[in-house]
């Protein structure tokens, strides 16, 4: 019996590997212009900071989460999303209680034990990005400018950014009976979920993937047109500072977040290769959730993006890697004598393959040719004896002697920036 991956987990291995290294390096590179610092939390918290900070009242609490009680008998959970292990982190560390605002970034897996189909993994990575301390609408549209500038910089071309306002405490009750009141005359069209949500979180009926769902929401009541004086303020604000800086934007009044603590400004990036599953980044803000764990309001808001999801649509290519040299030595004196440069060249920084068996010059080169070596240095019995060694390079074919005195000099130069 072989051992294979668990269903919905998967190797990254190759090309791949390069493209997520040059995503987050992209993004590292981002982040820092607009003075965000890493933070890395584990992946591992207790149960109750997702239950209390993403809502009982959630597909992903109620039958998404890796959920399991530790040899201690303590509820853990596999973390489903990286901002309420964020929210944890500040307030554990009274960062709160220095002046705001924070900017943190972490970059790394999140788990959900979702029905696995096209496109869903259940360990799936992201991107996330998280201002806190701030309740100002300046924040909201420079978090908007970075994800603009980070899509751009990994080249997705047909990306749209698309915004709304959910109001907040004060404005969304008045929104919500609203929109109840619009779905009970069409509870018939409703998926069975839907219905139940009605009940609990009436908002997520706008963003059911459902056809019957989707037609009765055609002419739900929008978010904006109940918006309390702040609110509207705050989002004129925010969509005039996105305009000052030439970012593009779709207003979308069904846009809507999955979990309950978002509020005011929402928005996606959506990529228009990728069909239903189109979105490759979605946050907002969530001033509450910082209450909710214990803290002060005192504004929050974060965007994350799958980084899958950016590798399907980006154009940018990473770039491909081969060795500087490849080393044919024949004999064991020959090899003797150039083991150790090898070891030198590489911790000069160069990539340096050399086979660990006897074979043939012409097997050698072979090797050299499927590696795509800029280079191939020969040494045999005798080029030892005559005391120089031949570098070839594979570009042109063109070959030079070169004394084994000089060799290490000139291999050196050999290395790429
Ligand atoms: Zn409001
Ligand atoms: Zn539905």
């Amino acid at each position: 019996m072989s051992i294979k991956a668990i269903r919905g987990m998967k190797d990254v291995m190759g090309t791949e590997v390069a493209r997520w290294r040059l995503i987050e390096a992209v993004a590292r590179k981002v982040f820092r212009a607009f003075g965000f610092s890493e933070l890395r939390t584990p992946i591992l918290e207790k149960t109750e900071l997702f239950a209390r900070s993403i809502g009982q009242a959630t597909d992903i609490v109620e039958k998404e989460m890796y959920t399991f009680r530790d040899r201690s008998g303590d509820s853990l959970t596999l973390r489903p999303e990286a901002t309420a292990s964020v929210v944890r982190s500040y307030l554990e560390h009274k960062i709160h209680r220095r002046p705001g605002p924070h900017k943190f970034f972490t970059i790394g897996p999140m788990f959900r034990h979702e029905r696995p189909q096209k496109g869903r993994l259940r360990q799936f990575h992201q991107l996330d990005a998280e201002v806190l301390g701030d309740p100002g609408p300046q924040v909201d549209a420079e978090l908007m400018v970075m994800l603009t500038q980070l899509l751009q910089a990994l080249e997705l071309d047909n990306v749209e950014l698309v915004i709304n306002s959910l109001g907040c405490p004060v404005c969304r009750p008045d929104y919500r009976r609203a929109l109840v009141g619009f779905f009970q005359d069409r509870t018939d069209q409703l998926c069975d979920d839907c219905r139940r949500r009605l009940e609990v979180n009436p908002l997520r009926v706008l963003d059911c993937k459902s056809e019957g769902c989707r037609a009765a929401a055609a002419d739900a009541p929008a978010t904006i047109d109940y918006l309390c004086a702040d609110c509207a303020d705050h989002y004129q604000e925010v969509k005039r500072l996105l305009e000052l800086s030439s970012v593009a934007f779709r207003e979308d009044p069904r846009l809507v977040r999955g979990l309950d603590y978002y509020v005011r400004t929402t928005f996606e990036a959506i990529a228009g290769d990728l069909g239903a599953q189109n979105a490759v980044a979605g946050g907002g803000r969530y001033d509450p959730l910082v209450a909710e764990l214990g803290g002060e309001a005192n504004g929050a808001i974060g965007f994350a993006a799958g980084i899958e999801r950016l590798s399907l649509v980006m154009g940018a290519e990473p770039p491909t890697d081969r060795p500087e040299l490849f080393v044919a030595a024949l004999g064991d004196q020959a090899r003797d004598w150039v083991f150790p440069l090898v070891a030198e060249l590489r911790s000069a920084g160069l990539w340096v393959e050399m086979t660990s068996q006897d074979k043939s010059l012409k097997a050698q080169m072979r090797r050299a040719n499927k590696l795509a070596a800029d280079a191939v240095l020969i040494l045999g019995r005798s080029e030892l004896d005559a005391g120089r060694a031949i570098i070839k390079q594979m570009a042109d074919g063109s070959q030079q002697e070169i004394e084994l005195s000089q060799l290490g000099r000139a291999v050196r130069l050999l290395k790429r920036d």
